[in-house]
């Protein structure tokens, strides 16, 4: 891929000059510079007053800061361009498995912008900010009551920030009953590339557990693996193949035989919430994305919340703060129990509200149908595409994400990468690509259960049409692809290791 000198990938080279425009425009989409090259720094949208006189400041001196100079319209229409440049679950069905891409009820923000929830100060007196405390509670209440398991810690704000907390409680856990010397954490192969990296974050060393042809955790390689240095074992269930782990309970009792926690990646709880209980199946603890399972926007759209359920043994290991309901006030325990605190006040207050908006809303049978219609709607993709391309694992029904390997691709010139652009030009955005690693060429579509059928349709249409197509030898549709879109095939792995993040005013 060709590169400007800003390092921006260059237009899109089309095949005819026909399909070019003059001016680099795309349909009404402009081709958009940076903010610091557009505008100059003669003219700027704001006055400033003009500042303390140069010698108060103790002989440094005062130079410009270098903003663009926009005005108002300018700086509007830029960033909504860009607006324009991203995909969004509010403009169309956003598959990426593991990720759970699903609607965010506008109910829900519409209370997050509560002035009693939206304006408070992580500083103001408790009696202050009694409604907050309480709605953190409740939160807290139905966390523990959908997982059955008796504590929750409130302050991690992102899945992975939750598996830092769990593993903090545990090693904190092993360490008071002098097992400190446990230094190992078994993870299968299939997991989600952040429980390796908490792991090692945490200072453990990582020991990969086989997997079963059939796409679980191979329990003989668990238990040769289970030793007195295992401190515990982290396993994602649902897991990110998309399958329940049927030996879940033999799991959780090989690993505590062993002395070992079990650590429960849970951000796929979407799938089981309402019917299955974490708590009733020997785990530890486990994170919970409110992000995912309940539908706070994520992916760009906001921050995310990774509240982590603990079990009895590692509860009394929880960060503070948690909340104490006092004689006639709920209060804030903010002594240290162990290991810290996560963050520096209570965790995302926008996503508690919510989370909490969208239990309410939903009610205990509602979130159950959540459950069943998140895996109803993955089964219907796996059945429908079936045919035309090959599912991992073919038996059974699969959980919220439908699971397929690139089999179906031999001989066509095509590999993964190539549909999933040529998806782009058809107005989809690609699925979860080569993850989990366990399966070659894997693509791993997660619908969520706010689609509806007819846009699954017209995505499993349009699928089946593309599958056709590489089938039919016309790899030329897949090799470029993206034709259509505003920048072509970008270098991603460059962009992953150097990104760009300043940018360097070009020489007078
Ligand atoms: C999303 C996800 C995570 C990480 O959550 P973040 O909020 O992105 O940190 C961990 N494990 C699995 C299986 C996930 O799907």
């Amino acid at each position: 891929m060709s590169m400007l000198n800003v390092g921006r990938p260059t237009r899109p080279e089309a095949a005819e000059p026909a399909q070019t425009s003059l001016t680099g425009g795309r349909g009404l989409l402009q081709d958009e510079p940076l903010l610091f090259e557009v505008g100059g720094w003669d003219k700027t949208g704001v006055d400033l007053p003009d500042g303390p006189d140069a010698d108060d400041l103790a002989g440094l001196t005062r130079d410009g800061v270098d903003l663009p100079g926009l005005s108002e319209p300018e700086a509007v229409r830029h960033y909504v361009r860009l607006s324009q440049k991203n995909h969004a679950i509010d403009l169309a069905l956003y598959p990426l498995g593991s990720c759970t891409m699903k609607h965010n009820p506008r109910l829900n923000e519409k209370m997050a912008r509560l002035a009693g929830f939206a304006d408070l100060h992580p500083l103001q007196p408790v009696s202050t900010t009694q409604g907050a405390l309480q709605l953190m509670d409740r939160l807290a209440h139905w966390l523990k009551t959908l997982t059955g398991m008796p504590a929750v810690a409130l302050s991690p704000k992102a899945g992975a920030h939750g598996e830092l907390c769990g593993l903090l409680c545990i090693k904190a856990a092993h360490e008071a009953a002098g097992q400190g010397h446990r230094r190992t954490v078994l993870v299968p192969t299939s997991a989600h590339g952040t429980n390796p990296a908490t792991a090692a974050f945490v200072g453990y060393s990582v020991t990969e557990i086989a997997q079963t042809d059939d796409g679980r955790v191979d329990l003989s390689d668990l238990a040769a693996k289970l030793g007195p240095d295992v401190a515990a074992i982290m396993v994602t269930n649902p897991n990110t193949c998309g399958l329940f782990e049927r030996d879940v309970i033999e799991i959780a009792r090989l690993t505590h035989d062993a002395g070992a926690y079990f650590y429960c990646d849970g951000a796929n709880f979407n799938a089981i919430v309402g019917k299955v209980r974490p708590g009733d199946l020997g785990v530890d603890a486990m994170h919970i994305n409110l992000h995912k399972t309940f539908s706070t926007p994520h992916g760009g759209g906001g921050p995310g919340a990774g509240p982590v359920v603990l079990s009895q043994a590692l509860a009394p290991f929880a960060p503070a703060p948690w909340i104490v309901s006092g004689p006639d006030a709920l209060g804030l325990q903010e002594q240290d129990a162990g290991f810290g605190r996560m963050c520096a006040f209570h965790g995302q207050m926008g996503m508690f509200v919510r989370a909490y908006a969208y239990m309410l809303s939903h009610g205990a049978d509602g979130l159950r149908q959540v459950a069943e219609d998140a895996v109803l709607n993955a089964n219907y993709v796996k059945a429908r595409l079936s045919d035309v391309m090959s599912p991992a694992f073919p038996e059974g029904p699969c959980m919220h994400e439908a699971l397929f390997d690139d089999a179906w691709l031999d001989g066509t010139g095509v590999t993964t990468l190539d549909f999933a652009k040529a998806m782009i030009d058809e107005g989809f955005h690609p699925m979860t690509m080569y993850f989990p690693l366990v399966v070659h060429g894997a693509m791993l579509i997660e619908p969520t259960e706010t689609e509806s059928k007819a846009e699954l349709d017209r995505f499993c249409e349009a699928l089946r049409a593309l599958a056709g197509a590489a089938k039919a030898g016309e790899a030329e549709r897949f090799k470029g692809a993206p034709f259509l879109a505003p920048l072509r095939r970008l270098d991603e792995t460059l962009a992953a290791r150097k990104p760009k993040l300043a940018w360097t005013p070009p020489a007078e």
